[in-house]
């Protein structure tokens, strides 16, 4: 198979779907050469396979905003692969969200899901519903169309939703309560990222920032390195980016950005434990913006910029796609950034991480770093299963074991014989396709 060829043909199959393009083109690279060694992949058209989901689900969402308006939305799911377990992943409410980032995310949760151990498939769901500058009573009335729709096609043993860009715990409560009224049974593996009053999991909401920096962590001891003193940028201010951020305080890091669609906040000395708690509050209650902060703490706002150009040891882009272009990788590496964690989903371009490999930076792709969200996802429904709830302590335990894990299969296919160097992202690519396509060559051409 030669990879020209192939990228021509997905592209001809998924026009204009670019994000989709881009996340298929980056796991070919890697795995052509791969199959190509292994003939029993080539023969069985696994890659083609695996880049066309199992089912795709669009529906309209209606719903009445506060003045009385009818207003009409689209909803979705994407079913990529139940090969491993049935499909799982998380739902995003953006007014961004179309098909090609859906089927972006839900095919890059193929082989995160897969990373993870844990017996889960791979699925992704949204709307282009806008939460931004909506009332409590909205996003509840939206939430409860888009579940009427969402609950035919997902179940505990068929397809588990859970949070992303614009779902948190509050949109989770509202899924679930119509979930729970429309079938009338408390099931409560449909959904993970509950509150843990009904069937959450201690450290769910911590879990993909703290598994970005666990991952990091590992990352460095291969060097005899440690987290304690660097100074890191984390980009975002949402659920990933609060717990990137809290980890890597605990751990003694000092954490200068945090970021919002609104620009970024620096803090030359560190944010500290008390604005941390500030900014959590900001965003997940008083649902702000970072502009604000200038007034309550001593720091800079730089308005709609990014922070990549700000001297760093390490960088946590925790925000969203695409968000380091290949500008902000090479400012990255002349700035001497020598580890880069992603806790958002594919959030360098192709260009960018061709450039980090090339500088031998540390460099974990997010289908690896951010697994520790789906992993604690998939031991929250374990918990649901058994109707047992586990400590703090235990799931955290698990976390960091799984970050390991993942992190050595990623040496394990990803190392360099010639000098050692980790390629993360080919370790991460292989590592998490030989596991499904093994299985998928169990069951037949279906
Ligand atoms: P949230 O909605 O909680 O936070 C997203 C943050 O990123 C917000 O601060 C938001 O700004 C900012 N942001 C979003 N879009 C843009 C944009 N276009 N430009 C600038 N800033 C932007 O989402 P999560 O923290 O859950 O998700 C963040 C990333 O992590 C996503 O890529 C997601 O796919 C990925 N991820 C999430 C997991 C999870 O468990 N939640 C699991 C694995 C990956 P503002 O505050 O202004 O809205």
């Amino acid at each position: 198979m030669e990879l020209n060829e192939f990228i021509k043909g997905l592209k001809r199959r998924s026009r204009g779907q670019k994000e989709f393009q881009q996340a298929v083109e980056e796991v070919a690279e890697d795995l052509i050469p791969y199959i190509n060694d292994h003939p029993k992949y080539k023969k069985a058209k696994i890659l083609e396979r695996l880049t066309e989901p199992d089912r795709i689900v669009i529906f309209r969402v209606c719903w009445e905003d506060d003045q009385n308006n009818i207003r009409v939305n689209r909803g979705y799911r994407v079913q990529f692969s139940n090969t491993i377990g049935p499909y799982k992943g998380g739902l995003r409410f953006d007014k961004s969200v179309n098909l090609s980032i859906l089927k972006f995310l839900g095919f890059e949760q193929i082989f995160k899901n897969s990373l993870t151990t844990l017996p889960i498939g791979a699925g992704k769901g949204g709307a282009n519903f806008n939460p931004k500058g909506k009332s409590d009573a909205e996003v509840m009335r939206f939430c409860q169309s888009f579940m009427t729709e969402l609950s035919k096609h997902i179940g505990a043993d068929t397809d588990i939703p859970a949070g992303d860009i614009g779902v948190g715990a509050r949109e989770i409560g509202y899924l679930f309560g119509q979930y729970k009224r429309i079938k009338h049974k408390f099931q409560s593996g449909v959904l993970t990222g509950k509150s843990l009053d009904y069937g959450g999991s201690p450290i769910r909401k911590e879990a993909t920032g703290y598994g970005a920096v666990y991952f990091a962590q590992e990352m460095l001891k291969r060097r005899d390195e440690e987290v304690e003193g660097k100074v890191c940028l984390v980009s975002g201010a949402g659920n990933v980016a609060q717990y990137a951020a809290e980890k890597l305080i605990d751990l003694g890091a000092k954490v200068v950005t945090l970021s919002d669609r609104s620009g970024f906040v620096y803090v030359k000395d560190g944010i500290s434990r008390e604005m941390l708690d500030y900014i959590m509050d900001l965003k997940n209650n008083q649902r702000g913006s970072l502009s604000d902060l200038p007034d309550k703490f001593d720091c800079e706002f730089h308005e709609g910029e990014k922070p990549w150009n700000i001297r760093c040891d390490m960088a946590f882009p925790c925000a969203t796609q695409n968000e380091i272009q290949l500008e902000d990788a090479k400012n990255l590496v002349r700035n001497s950034c020598v580890l880069i964690a992603e806790g958002a989903n594919m959030p360098t371009v192709n260009e960018g991480i061709k450039l980090f490999k090339e500088a031998k930076v540390l460099y974990a792709p997010g289908k690896a770093a951010n697994a520790g969200g789906v992993a604690i996802s998939a031991l929250e429904m374990t918990q649901n299963a058994t109707r047992m709830t586990w400590t703090r302590e235990e799931v955290d335990k698990h976390l960091q074991n799984i970050m390991q894990k993942i992190h050595d299969k990623c040496v394990e296919y990803g190392k360099q014989p010639d000098n050692g160097y980790v390629d993360y992202v080919k370790g991460a690519n292989i590592g998490g396709f030989v596991k499904v396509a093994d299985a998928m060559l169990d069951y037949g051409i279906v």
